[in-house]
């Protein structure tokens, strides 16, 4: 077990100020472009991928880190760079986690590469869960997964909604009911190959924010995929089905549960990134802008409003590394993962609104970078459990009561 430790070694720093440049150089540099044209941008996607930034080695690297916390300080830089192109990037990753976490050995080798692709023939993975009447509440899911014994195939029929690269991925990791009357307890997770007939992208959404990624609806309709889509393999699924079918319940989580746990300090970091590209143009603002003959800073008014940031910046870091150490090292007891994907995300919404209120009219317009970061911060109390979602997880690791 690694020692949970502040300092970064020496691999990380070196890490955290190559992402830094390539946030610098190339993410803040075309961020208001992509954000204005709301299309998946491949050219940074590209980019990033040669020079080993998007890719299965970095994200092997990164996973392979005992402290964990290489994976947060890289999401840190991107999304200081730009959340949408830091989306773009990061989008996969969620499909490779679902792969990674419910997958056999075998299946992990085969499809989590295919989820990246090369440096010169870029691919990507979505994760598809949420459904139009299933985003919070996903043991309510109508995505049917039938098993066909004869051709040893699964056929999928459903909808999937707000799927990030939805219909534009290679891989698409789909979970679905197989045995619905078992609520979560009866999903499973299955790969949907490149390519595969019956998938298709639906509707693609106008956001608020987060403009340069992908999202859209993906509609299966008869989709076949071979019995080895399954993850975790049918005999592992014929067993969890048999003790939930016995025992009413099992208590262990659902696919998607444990997926989305995994990943939560990984989004507080997204959400942290944000919040400190925000705050530094605030802090550099508030220095320079005169009012009644002195830098605005010179007001307490203004002075503690940055002071509260910072405060609440750091705050937010210390729990994700916590719970990124926690989630390598134990696993989590109350809810930490939740803890700190709730609290950076909901500071960053916070640290990006007193961001533009420092810069006054100038913070509104898009002339500097705060009014995009405000639209982009937002999505990070909503997507991969809302903060009240949140609430919910640590209540009920903290008191053992289901709570509703
Ligand atoms: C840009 C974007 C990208 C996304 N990417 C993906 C993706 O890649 N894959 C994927 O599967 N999904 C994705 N999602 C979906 C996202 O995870 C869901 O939108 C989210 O989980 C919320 O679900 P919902 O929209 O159905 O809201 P609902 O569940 O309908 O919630 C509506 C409101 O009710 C509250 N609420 C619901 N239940 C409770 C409760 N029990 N207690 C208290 N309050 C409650 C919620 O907190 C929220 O405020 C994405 C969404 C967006 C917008």
């Amino acid at each position: 077990m690694a020692e949970f430790n502040l300092t970064l070694n020496e691999d990380q720093l070196q890490l955290k100020d190559w992402v830094h440049q390539f946030a610098k150089d190339v993410m803040r540099l075309n961020a208001e472009e992509w954000d204005d044209r709301e299309e998946f941008p491949w050219p940074i996607v590209q980019e990033a991928a040669k020079i080993g930034l998007y890719g299965i080695d970095f994200m092997m690297n990164a996973m392979g880190d005992p402290s964990g916390l290489t994976l947060p300080v890289a999401i840190e830089e991107l999304f200081w760079g730009d959340a949408g192109l830091g989306m773009a990037i990061m989008g996969s990753g969620l499909a490779a986690a679902g792969i990674s976490g419910n997958g056999t050995p075998e299946q992990v080798i085969e499809w989590v590469p295919q989820c990246y692709g090369t440096a010169d023939d870029v691919k990507l993975g979505a994760f598809c869960v949420s459904e139009p009447d299933a985003g919070s509440d996903v043991s309510s899911l109508r995505t049917r997964a039938v098993y066909d014994e004869a051709n040893d195939e699964w056929v999928l029929n459903g909808t999937k909604a707000w799927i990030t690269n939805g219909g534009i991925a290679d891989v698409h990791v789909v979970v679905a009911a197989v045995d619905p009357a078992l609520k979560g307890r009866g999903q499973a997770s299955f790969i949907v190959p490149p390519g595969t007939k019956g998938l298709s992208q639906g509707q693609k959404y106008k956001k608020h924010g987060i403009k340069a990624s992908h999202t859209a609806e993906v509609v299966l309709d008869d989709v076949r995929v071979p019995g080895r889509c399954l993850l975790g393999g049918k005999e592992k699924l014929d067993a969890k089905l048999a003790r939930a079918r016995e025992a009413g319940r099992t208590g262990e989580a659902q696919p998607a549960m444990k997926t989305f746990e995994a990943t939560r300090p990984s989004v507080g970091a997204q959400a942290l990134g944000i919040a400190r590209g925000a705050y530094e143009i605030a802090l550099d603002y508030a220095k320079e802008r005169v009012a009644f003959g002195k830098p605005i800073i010179m007001n307490q008014a203004i002075a503690f409003k940055l002071a509260n940031m910072a405060t609440q910046i750091d705050a937010a870091r210390l729990l994700i590394w916590r719970a990124a150490w926690l989630g390598r090292n134990g696993g989590f007891k109350n809810g930490e993962g939740s803890m700190s994907k709730y609290y950076a995300s909901e500071t960053a919404v916070r640290v990006t609104e007193e961001a533009i209120q420092i810069l006054g009219g100038y913070g509104y317009t898009r002339e500097y970078h705060v009014e995009r970061m405000h639209r982009d911060a937002k999505i990070h109390t909503i997507f991969e459990g809302t903060s009240e979602i949140q609430q919910l997880v640590i209540a009920r690791a903290i008191s053992g009561l289901r709570i509703e």
